[in-house]
């Protein structure tokens, strides 16, 4: 029974098991995680994780309440696989074993309550909810969306039937908080010239799911997704979003698509786009640019913002610091603590920049660091405004 048992977890788990092996033990990662430097903790380290999970597979350690928990109190940020010499594919390796160990059934029912609701247009009609929950003390633990909507009706694609440049996913933050910036985007790419279309029922990618292990409900979510996708013709797909990038080339599987990054769509096809330098309405107020890890740690955006932001001239602070600000979505809502730690840490050094506008490209980095520093937080397109 017992031999059964290992052989059936070695099986499922040898993708997990491969990834975990090439692993050192160097600890060249520690430094770069956020989780770690807030907690000095090594199973808080990437390296410490991956020895749970060695151990874990092995069998020499029984999956338990606390190392499930060492196992969620990561961001997925992508610092580790960043900086590890060694190309250990951390991401990857995390979130299938979240996926083998926490089946459906064991999914805590709270986690689940929160991820369904995330996909349920009610979230879009509480900005009255958030407005109050910002006025209380929970404002100091949690990361409370402030709402910046507009109403889309207008710019929805409804006729499918002609060719599009662009399919623009707007992504679950932007969909559900700050639908202008979804306006924003979608007018400016229109008037330089391209076709874009914006179906109703596209909204997360599923990121939020797969990463908690809940590969049922992401599956349905992609299925759905991609049957949007096949209804329309068009070249290229744009989003606002990291995380959704990596998402669709790395667990969608879509073949003869080209996935683009806003930044480095706009970077790419209309590099000479002018930033709107009356951003900078005082002579001595300076703006810089917060990279999001997934743009920059995973998929290598660093030259793109810049390129845009180098027109404010002397009036561009470079932050080179490359801090995650501890959002990591469903991170922030388990692990306030933490997740303030590392936003405690983001805010010193963007001071030290002496910055007064803080520019990012990432839906979710844009929430944590508007909703909850005291700084002209603006998204990436609205350098064009
Ligand atoms: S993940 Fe990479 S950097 Fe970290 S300990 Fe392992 S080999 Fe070293
Ligand atoms: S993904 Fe980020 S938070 Fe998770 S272990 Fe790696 S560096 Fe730390």
């Amino acid at each position: 029974m017992e031999e059964r048992r290992s052989y059936s977890l070695k099986k499922k788990s040898i993708d997990i098991d491969k990834i975990a092996q090439v692993c050192s033990d160097c600890g060249n990662c520690l430094y770069s995680c956020p989780v770690y430097n807030a907690e000095l903790v090594e199973p808080n380290s990437p390296r410490g994780k991956i020895n749970l999970i060695k151990a874990i597979l092995d069998e020499r350690l029984k999956p338990n309440k606390l190392n499930k928990e060492f196992m969620f109190e990561c961001l997925l940020c992508g610092s580790c696989e960043y900086v590890c010499t060694n190309g250990v594919e951390y991401l990857d390796m995390m979130i299938k074993y979240r996926n083998l160990i926490f089946k459906e059934k064991k999914i805590p029912y709270k986690k689940k309550i929160i991820l369904y609701f995330y996909q349920t247009f009610i979230l879009k009609k509480l900005g009255w909810f958030f407005k109050i929950l910002s006025k209380t003390s929970l404002k100091k633990k949690l990361t409370i969306p402030g709402i910046d909507n507009i109403n889309l009706n207008k710019s929805y694609t409804s006729d499918y039937s002609k060719d599009f440049d662009i399919l623009l996913f707007p992504g679950c933050v932007l969909t559900y908080f700050y639908s202008s910036q979804i306006g924003k985007i979608k007018k400016f790419l229109e008037n330089k010239g391209f076709k874009v279309a914006l179906p109703k029922g596209l909204k997360c990618c599923g990121f939020p799911y797969i990463s908690q292990g809940w590969e049922k409900m992401f599956d349905k979510l992609k299925t759905k997704n991609i049957n949007i996708f096949s209804d329309i013709k068009f070249k290229y797909l744009v989003v606002p979003c990291g995380t959704g990038v990596i998402t669709f080339k790395k667990y969608y599987g879509l073949n003869g698509v080209e996935v683009y990054e806003l930044t480095e769509f706009i970077y790419k096809f209309i590099k000479d786009s002018k930033v709107n330098l009356n951003i900078l309405e005082e002579e001595h107020k300076k703006v810089t640019y917060h990279d999001p890890c997934h743009n920059l740690k995973s998929l290598g955006i660093y030259k793109e913002p810049r390129e845009f932001m180098k027109q404010f001239g002397k009036g561009f602070v470079d932050d080179k610091s490359e801090l995650c600000c501890g959002f990591g979505g469903i991170f922030s809502v388990g692990f306030p603590n933490t997740s303030k730690k590392i936003l405690d840490k983001r805010e010193k050094y963007l001071k030290e920049t002496g910055a007064d506008i803080v520019f990012t490209s990432c839906p979710g980095c844009y929430m944590q660091l508007r909703e909850n520093l005291s700084y002209d937080v603006k998204f990436f397109i609205e350098l064009f405004d």
